[in-house]
């Protein structure tokens, strides 16, 4: 039986993980749950998965679902802010910790499981982005094991010889292929880019998101991000990192051989299959997903990504091969103008400009220590926030 412990239980992957372990309550059970402002939707979840934990943002959160839980006789105890999602990730009662968190507010939960040796299934990859090497050194340090939940990370996991993952050079691996669906924008008109609405660019054609990676996907800095969480997991430099455009989001990933062998993980557009293989690995259990049906598809097509339509899958490219802090100023840039564009503060094509203009301006340094990266993020925020008119957000102060 595997004790998890769910990190933003309330979002889109968070609900998919609940899906998957409901179908298996003989191998899975919870052990903490935990949302930021959905305590309604967190209370659902208490009274059907009983945890021991329950976490929100907020001491207003908290007591409002503390006072919904005891009245439906539920016993979990109920925890708030950053220091109570630290304490649930790294306590004994879990062995599994699902980082599902949205953003760099992830990071300290995420790094704190590390640091406690959990078995960490990672969605959260902004963390990743953001801390890189040190996140690792955690992981190796304390014997914790990382499996990637991101369909794509998850596919190439599969793809790659056993044991291979973070030990480059790889038995004959020539390069990694990550493809992406080219998000809604695929085709549109590039010069009606700025008047796209963050309605528009939630709507993703196959994959159903919270709405922050939904954006990432529609200008493609999704992808970026995922080239920079590719090269950390799988230890290879970015000329050995390919994007490629497949609209159809049936080839998650491939993996291509010196020998000519490419191998390709396939499946229906649907998290649940990387979430069940990650939760049960190394078995294989039902995910509740519908078979694939290629005869049904019939066509699977593939395109280069267009620079000029994505900019920021190329500003990601740059950030991975600046090194250092660079990928910390990309991210922290990159979600603070998304948020505010969510809010309808700015432009969508101010999404590219801003995280360019903070790249230029920041000086990349070597990231040491998790202060060096907490204190670019700071820099890129306000920087960014400042570009965009808005107010600068810092990290919790628990991200230590
Ligand atoms: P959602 O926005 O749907 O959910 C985010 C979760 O994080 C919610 O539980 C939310 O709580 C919680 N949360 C938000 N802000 C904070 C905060 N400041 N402190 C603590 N918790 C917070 O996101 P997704 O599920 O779509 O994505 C989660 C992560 O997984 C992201 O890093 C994303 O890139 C990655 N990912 C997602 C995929 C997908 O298909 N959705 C695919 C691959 C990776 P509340 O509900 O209360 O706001």
């Amino acid at each position: 039986m595997k004790r998890l412990t769910l990190l933003g239980s309330t979002g889109s992957i968070g609900a998919s993980t609940l899906d998957v372990v409901a179908r298996h309550p003989d191998r899975f059970s919870i052990f903490a749950l935990t949302a930021h402002s959905n305590h309604e939707k967190l209370a659902d979840q208490c009274l059907k998965f009983k945890p021991e934990w329950a976490v929100v943002g907020s001491a207003e959160g908290a007591s409002l679902l503390e006072a919904r839980l005891r009245s439906a006789g539920s016993a979990t105890r109920v925890g708030y802010g950053p220091e109570a999602l630290v304490a649930v990730a790294s306590d004994p009662g879990a062995d599994t910790i699902v980082a599902a968190i949205v953003g760099a507010a992830g990071l300290a939960s995420t790094l704190a499981a590390a640091r406690a040796g959990k078995t960490i299934l990672l969605a959260n990859k902004e963390a990743l982005v953001m801390s890189g090497a040190l996140f690792l050194d955690a992981v190796c340090e304390n014997h914790a094991t990382l499996l990637p939940l991101d369909s794509e990370h998850n596919a190439i996991y599969q793809c790659l010889p056993p044991h291979a993952a973070g030990a480059a050079p790889h038995g004959g691996v020539e390069k990694i292929i990550l493809t992406a669906s080219g998000g809604p924008f695929r085709t549109r008109d590039p010069k009606t880019l700025a008047d796209i609405t963050p309605e528009q660019a939630v709507k993703h054609p196959n994959w159903s998101m919270g709405r922050k990676i939904s954006v990432d996907s529609a200008t493609m800095m999704n992808k970026g991000l995922e080239v920079i969480e590719a090269h950390w997991l799988f230890g290879l430099p970015a000329e050995r990192i390919e994007v490629l455009i497949h609209p159809q989001s049936v080839i998650h990933s491939m993996v291509a051989y010196k020998d000519g062998s490419v191998l390709a993980q396939l499946g229906n557009p649907d998290m649940r299959t990387p979430i069940a293989h990650a939760l049960a690995y190394p078995d294989r259990v039902d995910a509740g997903v519908q078979p694939l049906d290629l005869a049904a598809i019939a066509t699977l097509t593939f395109e280069k990504p267009d620079e000029a339509r994505f900019p920021c899958l190329r500003l990601a490219f740059d950030a991975l091969r600046a090194g250092g802090t660079a990928s910390a100023a990309l991210n922290a840039a990159n979600e603070v103008a998304v948020e505010a564009f969510l809010a309808g503060r700015t432009r969508y094509t101010s999404i590219a400009d801003t995280v360019a203009r903070v790249l230029d301006t920041i000086s990349h340094r070597a990231a040491h220590t998790l202060d060096d990266v907490l204190e670019v993020d700071r820099e890129a925020r306000s920087l960014a926030a400042g570009l965009l008119g808005t107010r600068d957000e810092p990290l919790a102060a628990a991200v230590r």
